[in-house]
């Protein structure tokens, strides 16, 4: 006899998890509580949806922030060129830019969206969409099918909850499956904004909020500790930084923040000396210039006032009159651009959620639960989550892809 399963959300990891169980030959059923399946795909990449990354391997797992290995059997049923495989195959071509990753040719997230819809249908999915699982049923320490808000029961043989993180809650990821997870008695590791913008303790960005940044290093210390060291690109915003460099950095700092101080480095290619040498060289042919305009050569306008501003010196001093003192605080300022962090970003607006069912409950080889069989965990729900360019959702599909595979041939 055909398994029964019920799938719980169907953003990335439920709609492949839903995919994999039907086509496992069993008879799915997919409860989605919004209005259509994949509101969150269709907002990733900015609308053109980065589903994955055309990486190696070993490359892939770097890029993993928090547990990687417990992937590996998640990857080895559907890894980043399985998926590329697939989506070509569902009649969705694919190109691959910059940084190795993974878009629609079309540029349209919706056609990624549409064909895994089609598919599921295809494959015979039963998609009930309004529809929002409130528990998991449990009998005789199983989870043996799925109690919705309105109070009705669904019984099933395994159940697969996809319910995503708790960011971007608009999209329908409101912490559910956590809630479910809790309630069965399993551990969920503390939940934080990812791969989002920082508030700093100085308000002093704020005045430069749009200036973008490119080719600088930034480094993250707490404590003593240097724990994040990039080069790259980030801008300023009204209440602190952004860009490629920050959205990392996020993911990687710890819960404390107070201990955590940040540099940036504006001129990562000279060293002290040669930063030194280039500003005597300015000062010595434009000796009757202001230092405000022998800044200009050095970095954007609006920065350089604010790194005199911070340094304590006139912009209007003509460049002669610096004094050795002064310069030493611009080269200082200019390599080490000090910053605290307030917070972090609001879950509102963090690409992913950190933390989530902790993976020491989840057997990684089928993805079911050890505390309760039957109940399944793929996606952001769990406490995997990667750096940015294709590897969230890629994660999200790999562990969908194994929950559905292993809920539908389970043995009990
Ligand atoms: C703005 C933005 C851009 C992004 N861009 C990219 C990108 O380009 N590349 C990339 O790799 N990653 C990207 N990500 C991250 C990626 O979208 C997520 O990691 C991924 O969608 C997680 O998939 P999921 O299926 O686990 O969760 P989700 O996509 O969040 O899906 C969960 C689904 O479960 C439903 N649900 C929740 N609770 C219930 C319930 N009780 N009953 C029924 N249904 C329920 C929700 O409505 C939702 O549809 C982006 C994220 C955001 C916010």
């Amino acid at each position: 006899m055909a398994k029964k399963i019920i799938v719980i959300g169907g953003g990335a990891a439920g709609m492949l998890a839903s995919l994999f169980a039907a086509r496992a030959g069993a008879r799915v059923t997919l409860l989605e509580r919004n209005e259509k399946l994949g509101k969150k795909l269709y907002i990733t990449g900015k609308g053109r949806c980065n589903l994955t990354n055309a990486c190696e391997k070993e490359e892939f797992q770097r890029q993993v922030l928090r547990n990687p290995r417990f992937l590996y059997a998640s990857l080895a049923v559907l890894d980043n060129f399985g998926m590329m495989d697939l989506m070509e195959n569902l009649g969705v071509p694919l190109k691959v830019e910059r940084g190795q990753r993974v878009f629609p040719v079309s540029d349209h997230a919706s056609d990624v969206g549409r064909a895994l819809e089609k598919a599921l249908r295809t494959a015979g999915v039963d998609i009930r969409l309004n529809t929002r699982a409130a528990s998991l049923l449990e009998k005789d320490g199983r989870c043996r099918g799925v109690r919705l808000f309105n109070g009705a029961e669904l019984p099933a043989d395994g159940v697969i909850v996809c319910t995503g993180g708790v960011s971007y809650p608009a999209t329908g990821s409101t912490g559910d499956g956590h809630r479910m997870a809790r309630d069965a008695g399993l551990a969920v590791t503390p939940l934080l904004p990812g791969l989002t913008s920082l508030h700093t303790g100085e308000a002093w960005p704020g005045e430069l909020a749009g200036l973008s940044l490119k080719n600088v290093a930034l480094r993250a210390y707490a404590g003593k500790k240097r724990i994040y060291a990039q080069q790259g690109e980030m801008l300023f915003t009204h209440t602190g930084i952004s860009g490629p460099l920050v959205l990392t950095l996020s993911s990687l700092l710890p819960q404390e923040l107070s201990q955590v101080r940040l540099s940036i480095d504006l001129k990562p290619a000279l060293d002290d000396g040669a930063l030194d040498a280039r500003l005597l060289r300015e000062v010595g042919q434009n000796p009757r210039r202001s230092v405000s305009s022998i800044m200009d050569t050095l970095c954007p306008h609006s920065l350089g006032q604010t790194i005199l501003a911070l340094g304590e010196i006139p912009p209007g001093l003509p460049a002669c009159e610096i004094t050795h003192a002064q310069r030493a605080r611009i080269r200082g300022l200019l390599k080490d651009l000090p910053l605290t962090v307030r917070s972090l970003g609001s879950f509102e607006e963090a690409i992913i959620t950190r933390g989530g069912v902790s993976v020491k409950e989840i057997n990684p080889s089928t993805l079911e639960s050890r505390k309760l069989p039957g109940a399944y965990f793929a996606g952001e729900v769990l406490d995997v989550d990667a750096v940015t360019g294709g590897f969230n959702l890629q994660i999200a599909f790999s562990t969908g892809a194994l929950a559905g595979k292993s809920a539908a041939q389970a043995e009990a």
